[in-house]
């Protein structure tokens, strides 16, 4: 069910299920052919698809959150990491105070995946009644490995633009596919090391890989491993009660250290 479109006590029913999911996104350059904001469509489209199957909440997506090596494009919106850190705790506060009390972030957009995990650090001491989960991107290599036939991936590749064509075709430019292979353009080699342009520096047309091998078909089979994937992590969330008591001891235990440590000496407590 997505919130935005029930009622308020439709949502008030909804909190026995437990788990809220807000989809995270961005707006940036897709290439010339995938809109500015395809990771927030592909994530609430994902996680839609999941709440048809283990109900659940879906809030509407964040486009508004952390591209700054995507500025150099016409379409790029980015926030400042604070600025979003912010508003993604007050929005999961409210949330929680809705009574969902586990939240689930599905992110399709790579460059806010630091920033997720940040975030989890940021409220790990606040002392929340809420427990956030944050899995990776992609749950379902298998499936990918499985269509994929272009070597490079990563950005309105093959990958990102088959299934932007199972789930959006309305929005997919097939004329504008860049008639080319987009491989990294990067002409320094500071290894191991990252810098702040790794990005620009490789794909500055944020074109990374070759959408002219996407099908529709293809992302078919990714978005139903995908959804299945969400599906799974989603029941096992549900059925999960360990996080919340373990967020809750770790409440009480911050707010005495020095009883928790005497306790912990005689080993974890179990409830
Ligand atoms: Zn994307």
């Amino acid at each position: 069910m997505d919130w935005h479109t029930a009622t308020s006590p439709e949502i008030a029913a909804m909190t026995e299920h437990q788990v809220c999911i807000i989809p995270v996104g961005c707006l940036e350059r897709h290439a010339d052919h995938l809109p500015t904001g395809c990771d927030g469509l592909v994530a609430q489209r994902f996680a839609q698809l999941a709440a048809e199957r283990e109900p659940c909440v879906v809030l509407p997506p964040l486009y508004y959150a952390i591209h700054f090596a995507g500025r150099n494009a016409s379409g790029a919106i980015c926030m400042p990491t604070i600025t979003f850190l912010q508003y993604l705790k007050s929005i999961c506060d409210d949330v929680a105070r809705n009574g969902f009390k586990k939240i689930l972030l599905v992110n399709a957009h790579g460059g806010n995946s630091a920033t997720l995990t940040a975030f989890l650090h940021l409220i790990a001491d606040k002392g929340k009644d809420y427990a956030v989960f944050v899995p990776p991107i992609f749950l379902c290599s298998d499936a990918i490995a499985k269509v994929k036939e272009t070597s490079v991936t990563g950005h309105a590749c093959e990958i990102e633009t088959s299934i932007g064509l199972h789930l959006f075709p309305e929005h997919v430019r097939k004329e504008a596919i860049p008639d080319r292979l987009s491989d990294s353009l990067k002409d320094y080699d500071v290894a191991p090391a990252s810098t702040q342009l790794d990005w620009y520096g490789s794909f500055p047309d944020q074109y990374a890989g070759d959408a002219r091998a996407a099908t529709a078909g293809k992302g078919r089979q990714i978005v139903e491993a995908q959804v299945a994937a969400l599906v799974e992590l989603v029941r096992k969330i549900k059925k999960d009660t360990r996080v919340l008591e373990l967020l809750e001891q770790y409440r009480s235990d911050m707010a005495d250290p020095k009883a928790s440590v005497t306790e912990l000496t005689h080993g974890r407590r179990t409830s």
